[in-house]
């Protein structure tokens, strides 16, 4: 097997370019999985460790975060908690230490499981997946990413450059049921944000259909309950009535399955649970800020 291994990104491009039946490795923790286990045996491995530029974020002109495809979830945890709170709740729920020593958003994005553990927050606070190539760098939205399971919208010659973030407000959860606390995939996963200042709502589901994706009327009808009700003006109690529908809503939103991890039921059962709880969580938040 050929390994290649650029010190640039301008040479990672190019290598990629030359080599698209190549497989990236960033963090290794998904693909060496699969080579342990033979369950794919590439002619050649991309290694991007020693690519300087995705080992890198920053603040945008907006306000937002770049995150560099490369950065791993320990650092993210360090670093952002402030400015990506919702990804930094759903980074601290992978794997281990080990894994969060290693393992990356880039490599979260490029693996596109239904279960990957970034996907509903990234996709709740609509964050845009930057591609690139020797074409040129062209941007992607989350929501548009995931195209089937474990099958994404990069083409062949693309390598993830990073993942821009728009400028948070704090107002964002993540919560994810397991058969235990930690080393666990999904059963089933939400994340939600709150958008005040465009009486919006994101809300999006994990491991609860082919691919991660929002739960749109869930998201449409919150946005207009808290406005038909003046909620996001006073930042006045949520109806219990309300916070149910936005439950309901989300688990019906979810096309889930049964598998060895849980059945379908379970999925959208604990789905309106972790709906209602997360928006009462994000919801005293923003009660909290105005005090
Ligand atoms: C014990 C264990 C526990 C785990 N627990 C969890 C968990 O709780 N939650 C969870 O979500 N995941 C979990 N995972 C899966 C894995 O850790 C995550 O998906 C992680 O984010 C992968 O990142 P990585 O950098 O290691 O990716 P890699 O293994 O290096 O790569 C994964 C995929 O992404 C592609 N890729 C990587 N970087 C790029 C790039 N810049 N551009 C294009 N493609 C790229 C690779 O080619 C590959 O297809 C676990 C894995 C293990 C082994």
């Amino acid at each position: 097997m050929e390994f290649l291994s650029p010190g640039s990104w301008p040479d990672a491009l190019a290598a990629r370019s030359e080599h698209p039946d190549a497989v990236a490795i960033a963090g290794g923790t998904d693909v060496m999985v699969e080579l342990n286990f033979d369950r794919h045996r590439p002619p050649a491995l991309l290694d991007l460790t020693r690519v300087p530029e995705l080992a890198e974020w920053s603040r945008t002109d907006d306000g937002g975060v770049r995150l560099g495809a490369g950065v791993p979830y320990s650092r993210l945890m360090r670093e952002l908690a402030d400015l990506s709170p919702g990804l930094v709740m759903a980074a601290r729920t992978v794997g281990s230490p080990q894994i969060r020593a290693r393992g990356t958003v880039g490599g979260n994005l490029g693996s596109a499981s239904p279960a990957g553990d970034c996907h509903p927050v990234l996709l709740a606070v609509d964050a845009v997946v930057e591609a690139a190539s020797v074409r040129g760098t062209r941007t992607i939205p989350v929501a548009d990413f995931f195209t089937g399971v474990k099958k994404h919208a990069l083409e062949p010659d693309e390598l993830i450059a990073a993942v821009l973030l728009p400028p948070g407000n704090g107002l964002e959860q993540f919560a994810k049921i397991g058969t235990r606390n930690a080393m666990v995939i999904a059963v089933t996963s939400f994340g939600l944000a709150l958008h005040p200042g465009r009486q919006a709502v994101g809300a999006a589901v994990g491991s609860a259909a082919p691919t991660p994706r929002h739960a749109r009327k869930a998201e449409e009808f919150l946005a207009a309950a808290l406005a038909d009700d003046g909620l996001w003006e006073s930042r006045g109690a949520i109806p219990a009535s309300t916070a149910a529908r936005f439950g309901d809503l989300v688990a019906a939103d979810a096309a889930p399955i049964d598998d060895v991890r849980g059945t379908a039921s379970y999925r959208r059962h604990a789905l309106s649970v972790l709906a209602r709880r997360t928006l009462g969580w994000a919801w005293s938040d923003y009660q909290g800020a105005a005090a």
